[in-house]
């Protein structure tokens, strides 16, 4: 029989596990039972809406048979089982995708081992850490024929034809040897495998049986024991959401999380409650404490897996879930859904829109009240998922600003620490109209922005925008409370009183030719050259007129399809600064002299604004001309 090659992520990806250093291993045996409890409820599912395959739903289970002697565990289910074209294409591939790229992003690091076990939790392939080999056994309920799958690591893989008299998977691992470091043998062992399931499986909903070993004393001789062996149920099989808050403890809550979505890490935080009404379900949802690597990039499933009376009907139901909180995972269960719903009726199904208006309050409220009164616990979240909303404020044309105003967060002038709008207005000083803004790339760039030194002078508080979707959110937002949004490099700031506005009037009508001439200079480049009064301690400083800013053009600049959409940029000049005289003086005995400093100041105003230069060897010269001049 011909062996199988594992497809080259897949052979990657046990190569890790069988060399795995990682020292949780028995997280094995949770991912096969979660794996087997996967297939009943899809046979059942099956059962209920296909009347040839109906089995009863008590007659569903999961085995566990362990044989000390041979060293072997095996792990039984009655589910939907896996015909011989599924074996090839779930067990000889990685079933999680992205977990390749993420692979390859990790492999020279030394956290690989965990990190990779942490963000995909690995499914099927953690067998790998405890067995040398590993047979699966199996016959899918649409299939006459069972096969055989076979596999010893590495090396690949080998699909044979099997007998097997029901639908349903078997899978049998062979331990490894013990060594000094790890003992394999304790996962053969009874009590070892009962606190394991009590710890990561125990509200699996069906029986997980095993053949246990019970102690009496020997009815023949009173003196004496025997051991006689019975079947017994291991776990409570009552489900986690089903129980009363007060008896679930927070570990519990916790280990369902690991188990049951995906994730390595503790949530940070459950909301777990029942609604009755109009529409009746309950809810068991839970925050992550990490971003998932795919988070923002596309290929992330959201999505809430939806029960209807206890019943599996599907993983990833979306239209549960807005998007803006897409990174809730959790549970859904409700008996006003129909079992028979699809994902397309999902999608104008009444019902579900009701539960979906319902969720949506429900995590809303938790996340004000956590911003209310678990400050730091909501920083730590906002790090995590907070650009997800200031994207959808932007996807949705503003639409969504109301209902996620309230919940962004900004860091400011004032100490770096992060603001919400309200906290912001509040401080904002007498008389001040617009909410401040600096867009870029990072803070220290920001601060040291020229226009920054003045507003700092005068007492004004800016926002600093460093995600890249920050600004184009706020366009879309337009206002809060009232307060227009305003670049701190955009348009005019007025921040002059009403003498400084007169000195100004009359210096610029004074230099009125030379700004003239500048902007003739620089034709195409600027739409207007004149006298700033956002400066403090720099020359000049290259502004956009209200439209698009110049960080919002830095920005789409990178857009993949080539799209580019220029600011209208105004040159503005320090009037107070030496080199404004300097120019007035050389422009009025020879005005042509001025237009090497025009030059330089753009280019400088340019690359403050982090925008590229024209003709940056023109840019070096001429500041080398100018170095020789000056001696
Ligand atoms: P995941 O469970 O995240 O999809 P796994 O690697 O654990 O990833 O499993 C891969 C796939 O193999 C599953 O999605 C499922 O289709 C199939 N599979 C695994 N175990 C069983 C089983 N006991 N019965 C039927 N199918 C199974």
């Amino acid at each position: 029989m011909a062996k199988k090659q594992f497809k080259a992520e897949s052979k990657r990806l046990l190569g890790l596990m069988i060399n795995s250093i990682y020292t949780n291993k028995e997280i094995f045996l949770r991912e096969l039972i979660s794996n087997a409890s996967d297939a009943l409820d899809k046979r059942y599912y099956e059962a209920l809406t296909n009347p040839d395959h109906y089995i009863n739903r008590g007659d569903l289970e999961i085995r566990i048979e362990r044989n000390p002697e041979a060293r072997t565990l095996v792990i039984e289910d009655n589910g939907i089982g896996m015909t011989d074209k599924e074996m090839e294409a779930n067990l000889g591939t990685i079933a999680r995708s992205g977990s390749l790229d993420f692979l390859s992003k990790m492999e020279n690091k030394d956290n690989a081992n965990i990190d990779i076990i942490g963000q995909f939790g690995v499914g099927f392939y953690s067998a790998f850490m405890v067995a040398k080999k590993i047979t699966v056994e199996s016959r899918s309920v649409a299939d006459e024929e069972a096969h055989l799958w076979t596999s010893t690591g590495e090396d690949g893989y080998t699909i044979e034809p099997a007998e097997r008299s029901e639908p349903g998977t078997r899978i049998t691992l062979w331990m490894k040897d013990d060594t000094e470091e790890e003992n394999y043998s304790k996962y053969i062992d009874e009590t070892e495998i009962r606190t394991l399931i009590k710890k990561y499986s125990d509200y699996v909903r069906y029986p997980i049986l095993m053949d246990v070993g019970i102690i009496e004393r020997d009815p023949e001789d009173d003196e004496k024991t025997v051991t006689r062996t019975q079947e017994e149920t291991l776990n409570s099989m009552v489900p986690l959401w089903k129980k009363n808050r007060s008896a679930i403890t927070e570990e519990e809550y916790q280990e369902f999380y690991k188990a049951n979505f995906g994730d390595w890490e503790d949530p940070q935080k459950y909301i777990h409650y029942s609604v009755e009404g109009n529409i009746s379900y309950t809810a068991l949802l839970y925050i992550p404490s990490q971003t998932p690597y795919n988070f923002y990039n596309g290929d992330y499933e959201s999505g809430l897996r939806l029960f209807s009376k206890g019943v599996f009907i599907m993983d990833n139901a979306k239209d549960l879930l807005p998007d803006e909180f897409r990174f809730v995972r959790g549970l859904i269960d409700s008996e006003d859904i129909s079992l028979n719903i699809s994902r397309e009726i999902l999608q104008q199904d009444r019902q579900v829109k009701a539960l979906a208006s319902s969720i949506e309050k429900k995590i809303s409220g938790t996340l004000t009240d956590m911003l209310k009164n678990e400050r730091e616990e909501y920083e730590k979240f906002f790090e995590r998922f907070g650009m997800n909303f200031k994207m959808e404020i932007y996807r949705s044309y503003g639409m969504k600003a109301d209902k996620l105003k309230d919940l962004l967060l900004y860091r400011t002038s004032k100490d770096r620490t992060w603001t919400t709008l309200a906290e912001y207005v509040e401080r904002m000083k007498e008389g001040q109209n617009e909410i401040y803004y600096a867009a870029g790339k990072e803070i220290n760039e920001l601060e040291k922005l020229p226009v920054m030194a003045k507003l700092r002078d005068k007492g004004y508080e800016v926002l600093y925008f460093t995600d890249p979707v920050d600004e184009f959110a706020v366009t879309m937002m337009y206002e809060y409370e009232g307060k227009a949004f305003r670049s701190v490099t955009k348009g005019d700031l007025d921040l002059d009183t009403e003498e400084e506005k007169q000195e100004k009037a009359r210096l610029t009508e004074d230099s009125k030719d030379m700004l003239e001439a500048m902007k003739a200079h620089l034709e195409g480049k600027v739409s207007a050259v004149r006298l700033s009064s956002r400066l403090k301690d720099d020359p000049v400083c290259l502004v956009a007129e209200d439209g698009i800013s110049i960080e919002m053009e830095r920005i789409l600049s990178q857009d993949p399809t080539g799209r580019t959409m220029k600011a209208v940029k105004v040159l503005e000049l320090n009037p107070d600064h030496p080199v404004f005289s300097r120019m007035k003086e050389m422009y009025s005995t020879d005005p042509a002299s001025i237009d090497e400093y025009t030059d330089i100041l753009y280019d400088q105003a340019c690359i403050i604004e982090g925008l590229p230069i024209d003709d940056p060897a023109g840019f070096a010269r001429r500041i080398a001309d100018i170095m020789t001049k000056a001696y």
